[in-house]
């Protein structure tokens, strides 16, 4: 009875998702918080208009415009006009600020080439929650039916500076005169660069603290980006593609007015870096240092005896940071964590704690929790 239940109600859900909610524009209306919401859904832009929110009824200029509504034009790309400024300006937000991407352009697109099912299919395929089955709203990326959050959640922390949150994982972007830089690009998050963009307005620029496919989900929008060749091949086994822009141990990064020293941390992964933001004192450390978190120490580009001269190395440098800004778990820490860091991870391979073995997808691996942070060693 349960399941029944719960397909009739995801049925509702991916209905919201259907050919009678794509606007003129190409806007897919079922994804609208407005449209998701238990009391008086919006029945979307083509629904009638006493049922609509005061913007979409009366100020959108796409709703209102003349020459649309006298051509009978069924979507907007039909129009010698296309794309007008309020149809631009309708993509350019859909494209950049919100936590989940919507190109309301690329979807007439799809529309068009492949046919409205198609595109439908696509649509539900990307907005639907993996949890439970109802659709994600593309303005607050919260899932209708869990309240799962997906996608990215911008946090402003500085004027010029900013943590994007996706899920698990954490990245930042930090802004100078000339330019902006991306540390990390997220798991999940497929706009990050039009994000920066938006945020900055600034030509904006990509740093991978390391290979790992939770810091390089967004990668694909870049053409080239910041990294230490040491870990170019496991980018590449990833079948990942871009020019890497090879960084070392002491170089500098100037985004204009704000310097960036880049720290190599080999041990998490070879080539794993921190960046060292001199004016705000911060040190973004990617995954070596967290706390409350879980530090993946297994498999074989991991090496335990690196990750502790790294650590020792941080440890001569915390007279540099005050804080320090991690890619996973607690955020903000603060310098006193690298020795606790160090320490613990002497004592794992001094075998003087007991981790528990696990399976960990298939493969069996030792957690030593230790309190205030977890490693995932292998056996
Ligand atoms: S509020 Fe506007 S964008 Fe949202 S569903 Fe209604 S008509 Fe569409
Ligand atoms: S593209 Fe043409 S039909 Fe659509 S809103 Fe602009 S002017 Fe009107
Ligand atoms: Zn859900
Ligand atoms: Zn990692
Ligand atoms: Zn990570």
């Amino acid at each position: 009875m349960k399941t029944m239940i719960y397909n009739f109600r995801r049925n509702i859900m991916q209905n919201i998702i259907s050919a009678n909610m794509i606007a003129s524009c190409g806007l897919d209306c079922g994804i609208c918080k407005r449209a998701l919401t238990g009391t008086n859904p919006c029945p979307g832009c083509l629904g009638p208009d006493e049922k609509k929110p005061e913007f979409c009824r009366e100020r959108c200029g796409i709703i209102l415009c003349g020459k649309r509504i006298e051509n009978g034009y069924k979507y907007c790309d039909e129009c010698p006009d296309y794309p007008c400024a309020d149809v631009m300006e309708k993509e350019n937000r859909y494209t950049s600020k919100y936590p989940l991407y919507e190109s309301p352009g690329e979807n007439l697109r799809v529309i068009r080439e492949h046919g409205m099912e198609k595109f439908l299919e696509n649509e539900r395929e990307k907005f639907t929650c993996k949890e439970c089955g109802h659709v994600v709203s593309v303005h607050t990326g919260v899932c209708s039916g869990c309240g799962k959050q997906y996608g990215a959640q911008v946090i402003q922390v500085f004027d010029d500076t900013w943590r994007i949150e996706n899920g698990m994982v954490r990245f930042f972007l930090l802004k100078g005169t000339e330019k902006a830089l991306l540390i990390d690009s997220g798991m999940t998050v497929r706009h990050a660069k039009q994000i920066a963009s938006a945020l900055t307005g600034l030509p904006v620029f990509l740093l991978n603290t390391h290979a790992d496919g939770d810091h390089t989900g967004g990668n694909g929008q870049f053409e080239s980006f910041y990294m230490h060749p040491a870990d170019e091949a496991q980018y590449r086994q990833d079948g990942k593609t871009g020019r890497v822009i090879p960084v070392a141990d002491g170089d500098e990064i100037n985004l204009g007015g704000r310097i960036l020293k880049i720290i190599h941390l080999p041990g998490h992964t070879p080539g794993s870096i921190a960046v060292l933001d001199v004016n705000h004192r911060v040190l973004i450390s990617g995954d070596p240092v967290q706390e409350h978190g879980h530090i993946f120490m297994f498999g074989e580009h991991r090496n335990m005896k690196d990750y502790i001269v790294s650590l020792e190395t941080l440890e001569k440098r915390t007279n540099e940071f005050d804080e320090i800004w991690p890619s996973h778990a607690d955020f903000p820490i603060y310098p006193d964590c690298i020795s606790k860091l160090r320490k613990g991870a002497e004592k794992i391979i001094n075998g003087e704690v007991t981790g528990k073995e696990t399976e960990f997808f298939g493969r069996k691996i030792m957690v030593y929790d230790l309190g205030f942070t977890a490693f995932l060693c292998g056996e």
